[in-house]
């Protein structure tokens, strides 16, 4: 039979796990803070809970999706809450510290936990494209992968309940720094007229052609040796001058290309321009402040 659940918080995300359980077929008890979050999962099956501390038990799995962290400890602190036995899935965003702190907090209590980062929204919730990373005790992940299989496509990351928060902001550097230079490279071009719309493709491609160079890129930081297989830290630094030159000259904003450039600078400044764009990986691992 398909493992009990219960899900706490039927906030946009909650709603659509829950729901996702169901479709699954997993006997599902929902908690929110406000009930009324709850009705329509309750007209396709689900059980509401009178109180947190009758979601949370030691028989089924509890699934929490709450605004933070904060709101998580302040629930299961609650009175009426017993928390030995029990088993939880924090899918709540947060970093990693709080993470780790709410394992520990689990453990302290006899309760089990993994810690986990959603990288979808809410309809994709139920279909393989929602991707959803999990930490902490790689026995609790496999117990409950099956489960937690009914929410999206399951990644297991490692031992370390700080890795599923770790995962959900590089993977947010990664989505911002395509946005940013998909428009620093769309408000240049629209003062050519050239729509939005039209560059859009050009830019896609490009990103797509960028990410295939990430494995080998990536061998060459774990190497720690940067040879200038297609061109040299030099050759970029100089057309992230046209870049930044373009831009002044059309009267659009530049700060985005200017602290490339700055990186680069100090990059070669410390020896590296006959090498490739990934030494560039020292200067990112160096504390500086904006
Ligand atoms: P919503 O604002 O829609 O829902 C927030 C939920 O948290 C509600 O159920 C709310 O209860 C509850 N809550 C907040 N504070 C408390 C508290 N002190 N006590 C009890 N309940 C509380 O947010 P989402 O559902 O969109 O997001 C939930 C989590 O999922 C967040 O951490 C978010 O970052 C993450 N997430 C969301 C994505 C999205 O696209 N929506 C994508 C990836 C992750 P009430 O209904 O009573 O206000």
């Amino acid at each position: 039979a398909a493992t009990p659940v219960s899900v706490i918080g039927l906030g946009r995300m909650g709603q659509a796990l829950a729901d996702a359980f169901l479709k699954a077929g997993h006997p599902t008890t929902v908690w929110n803070r406000t009930p009324s979050k709850a009705d329509q999962l309750v007209a396709k099956g689900a059980a509401l809970a009178g109180s947190v501390g009758e979601a949370v038990r030691p028989d089924s799995l509890t699934v929490l999706c709450l605004t933070d962290y904060a709101a998580v400890h302040e629930l299961l602190a609650g009175d009426g809450v017993a928390l030995s036995g029990t088993t939880w899935v924090n899918l709540t965003s947060g970093d990693s510290a709080q993470a780790r702190d709410t394992a520990r907090w689990a453990e302290e209590h006899g309760a089990r936990y993994l810690d986990g980062a959603i990288m979808a929204v809410p309809p994709g919730i139920g279909t393989a494209e929602a991707v959803i990373l999990h930490s902490g005790p790689q026995a609790e992940f496999d117990t409950h992968a099956p489960t937690l299989g009914a929410l999206g496509t399951v990644t297991y990351l490692g031992a370390d309940h700080g890795l599923a928060a770790l995962y959900d902001v590089a993977g947010l550097a990664m989505m911002w720094s395509v946005l940013n230079a998909w428009l620093q490279g769309t408000a240049l071009l629209r003062t050519v007229g050239v729509d939005a719309a039209t560059y859009a493709p050009f830019a896609r491609q490009i990103a797509a052609g960028v990410a295939d160079w990430l494995p080998g890129y990536a061998e060459q930081i774990d190497r720690g040796a940067f040879p200038a297989e297609v061109s040299t830290l030099e050759t970029d630094a100089r057309a992230m001058t046209h870049l930044i030159e373009e831009s002044d000259a059309a009267g659009v904003n530049a700060e985005l290309p200017r602290l490339f450039k700055a990186m680069a600078d100090r990059a070669i400044a410390a020896g590296h321009a006959e090498k490739q764009y990934p030494v560039l990986i020292e200067e990112f691992g160096t504390p500086r402040q904006a």
